[in-house]
């Protein structure tokens, strides 16, 4: 019987648990959040963000939440037959990427951006890399460089619309897809006639699941996608495309960080709850929704804080 562990913040494991209802079961081991059983799969995720998958099937559904190890990766692309096509790093490429989905404070941003071949040695040149690996600063500076330079496409989806659609029932993968097929589409309006040799998608779900998410959507194009953890390493457009995102993220979070009269924090740790807290102290409950994602864990925390230290 298979075993795969994951590691989840608690908005990820509130998401899970939303994406099994119909799966849960009601007996609950000490210290977990949820279980759940599908007809291959055992699902257990505990409160320390544990997540424990049990049975044959394990392998599939934790795949569907996210990165399990390196290695691990590595051998489920090669069994699955995910591949990209040879020297993929050298083609003109549309990559999609998104920020802000694990902050409690502040909108999300999407962002498709067009690198053609001919452009990838002057992005280096740039500074363009893996944004993982880039401090906000070094961000902004490239971020101003690159946006002249290739087409792109940027959605935000401020706090109280993503509050409104996740309350409607819409999950945050679902929202992802829709923003990041809507992205796509206008930068191949932008650069058309012109076709990219491919569209690499920084992957937050599937493949299945991303189309699943957009079953009732005009999908841009199945053609030449593909789908790859990690894809900010893999081709030049996507790390391009990350930058303009946590570009965008941070320029809102810092009007935000206005509007609220104090600096925000990002993140979802117990300083956002601190800062949460003094918001609703300052602004009241009712100005929360136009700066946080509501559904995090952290509303419930920064209330509780809230009541303790200000009332
Ligand atoms: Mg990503």
């Amino acid at each position: 019987m298979g075993n795969t562990v994951l590691v989840k913040k608690m908005n990820e494991i509130n998401e899970m648990k939303r994406y099994y209802q119909s799966y849960l079961i009601d007996k609950l081991p000490p210290g977990s959040v949820f279980a759940a059983k599908t007809p291959t799969c055992s699902i257990t995720a505990y409160k320390s963000g544990k997540v424990l998958f049990q049975g044959g099937g394990c392998e599939v559904e934790a795949a569907k939440w996210g990165e399990l190890s390196a290695a691990n990766t590595e051998k489920k692309k090669r069994n699955a037959g995910i591949y990209l096509p040879d020297q993929f790093e050298t083609l003109s490429v549309i990559g999609s990427d998104e920020v802000g989905t694990g902050d409690f404070f502040g909108p999300m941003t999407v962002v498709a951006a067009y690198v053609k071949k001919e452009q990838i040695p002057l992005l280096k040149e740039l500074g363009v890399k893996d944004s993982k690996n880039l401090k906000d600063d070094q961000i902004i500076s490239i971020a101003k460089q690159i946006k002249n330079i290739v087409p792109y496409s940027l959605l935000t989806l401020h706090n109280e619309k993503y509050n409104m659609l996740q309350k409607s029932g819409m999950s945050q993968g679902k929202i992802k897809a829709l923003l990041h097929n809507q992205a796509i589409g206008h930068v191949l309006g932008k650069i058309a006639p012109e076709q990219p040799d491919a569209i690499l998608i920084d992957q937050f779900a599937k493949e299945e699941i991303y189309y699943q998410y957009l079953k009732n959507e005009k999908v841009i194009q199945r053609n030449n996608v593909f789908f790859s953890t990690k894809a900010e390493s893999v081709h030049l457009a996507v790390a391009a495309a990350s930058i303009l995102a946590r570009y965008a993220f941070v320029r809102h979070f810092e009007n935000l960080s206005k509007e609220a009269g104090f600096t925000l924090t990002k993140g979802a740790g117990s300083k956002v709850d601190e800062a949460a807290a003094k918001l609703i102290h300052e602004k009241g409950i009712d100005a929360l929704p136009a700066f946080v994602k509501l559904h995090f864990a952290n509303t419930e925390k920064a209330m509780s804080i809230y009541r303790k230290k200000y009332r």
